[in-house]
């Protein structure tokens, strides 16, 4: 089969001809139809300090993906050939106290599918049946390839209660635009979204966000009294890993607001801790979806109408995959899809 492969220590990524993976009596072997492009894949693609410090090479890459099953281990039950599924990405270790509680997202041993074992970028993926999440025959297949990244934006807007609340989102990455749609859904008050970036703050206003704004040239405080607000944001989530858009958050919350953090930042930063203690914020970092709860959430936000898929805003034949890499990396675009058919 054909897969994108890191195959040596340096930057970049090769197209091989490799073997289909074998699968365990408890694993599933799936044909790959569709990939998400990840900011970690891009991490991955540049060998950054992270990516050169996780990856042992060689190594197939990719986690988001929609596909068909085509062959089952002995021990499944719950799947069949033929079945339409995307995997969690996660694999846990299932023995821990979190996993035996039912915490699976909590597990302290998780391994990410395409990091720590071979991925999706591929023509076949082998999987856990613990894993797979079945889809609904008649699920759009670009919405579907990208239930990752769509579940770390459902995991961080359904941390906190949403209806009628000023919400602020900082980083309008794919995954900062998801989760404001969701916000918007929920039936956030305002929904305020800032990048620097024009194309990501152009895309946002696609989905009805109250205001896109570039925080280098107007302040939260100024968007406050724009919106008539009077004592702050009572939600923020942080999507961007900037430190700067951090800070910023935190001095326009409200007394009682409440963080979600899930921008991985390049280094550590400091911040006003007494912002948090005066006003009693709570933070909470967010790390990939609920197993399967998140899942669960977002088939029910798919099937009673959101559509998500205008973030989708480039596709490529996966041996295309330098251009697509250049795309995302030139931040003007929203997810990007492999296609493996
Ligand atoms: P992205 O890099 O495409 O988007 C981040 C956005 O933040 C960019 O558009 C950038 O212009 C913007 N930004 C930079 N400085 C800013 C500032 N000062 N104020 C406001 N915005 C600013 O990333 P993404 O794919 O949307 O993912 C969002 C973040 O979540 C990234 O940091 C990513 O690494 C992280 N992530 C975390 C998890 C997790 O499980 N915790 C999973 C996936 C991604
Ligand atoms: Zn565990």
């Amino acid at each position: 089969m054909k897969a994108l492969i890191k195959d040596k220590n340096e930057a970049g990524l090769t197209l091989l001809e490799i073997a289909e993976p074998t699968i365990g009596a408890r694993d599933v072997l799936i044909k790959v139809i569709k990939t998400g492009i990840c900011g970690t894949d891009l991490h991955i693609y540049e060998w950054d300090d992270w990516a050169s410090n996780t990856i042992k090479v060689p190594l197939t890459i990719g986690h988001e993906f929609v596909g068909k099953i085509v062959e089952l281990g002995s021990d499944v039950k719950s799947f069949s050939v033929g079945d339409l599924v995307s995997g969690e990405g996660h694999l846990v270790c299932g023995q821990c106290r979190n996993c035996l509680a039912g915490r699976r997202h909590l597990c302290s041993f998780t391994l990410g599918l395409g990091v720590n074992r071979d991925g999706a970028f591929a023509e076949y993926v082998s999987i856990p049946e613990s894993n797979v999440w079945l889809h609904d025959k008649d699920v759009n297949m670009d919405v579907a390839a990208i239930f990752d990244p769509f579940g770390n934006a459902v995991h961080t807007a359904y941390s906190f209660s949403l209806l009628g609340e000023d919400v602020v989102v900082t980083g309008a990455g794919p995954i900062g635009i998801m989760s404001a749609i969701v916000a918007r859904h929920a039936g956030a008050r305002n929904v305020v979204i800032t990048d620097p970036n024009p194309y990501r703050r152009e895309l946002a206003k696609k989905f009805g966000v109250t205001l896109a704004i570039d925080p280098t040239i107007e302040s939260l405080a100024e968007v406050q009294k724009k919106l008539g607000m009077k004592i702050g944001f009572d939600v923020g989530f942080e999507m961007s890993g900037n430190g700067t858009a951090f800070k910023e958050m935190i001095c326009n919350m409200a007394h009682g607001g409440k963080i979600a953090l899930l921008g991985i930042p390049a280094q550590g930063y400091d911040i006003d801790w007494k912002q948090v203690i005066f006003k009693m914020l709570t933070l909470k970092g967010i790390y990939g979806r609920e197993m399967f709860e998140t899942w669960y959430q977002m088939n029910v936000l798919t099937r009673g109408g959101l559509d998500i898929s205008p973030i989708i805003t480039h596709q490529f034949h996966f041996s295309e995959y330098e251009d697509a890499f250049k795309t995302m990396k030139s931040k003007e675009s929203g997810k990007i899809i492999l296609n493996w058919e």
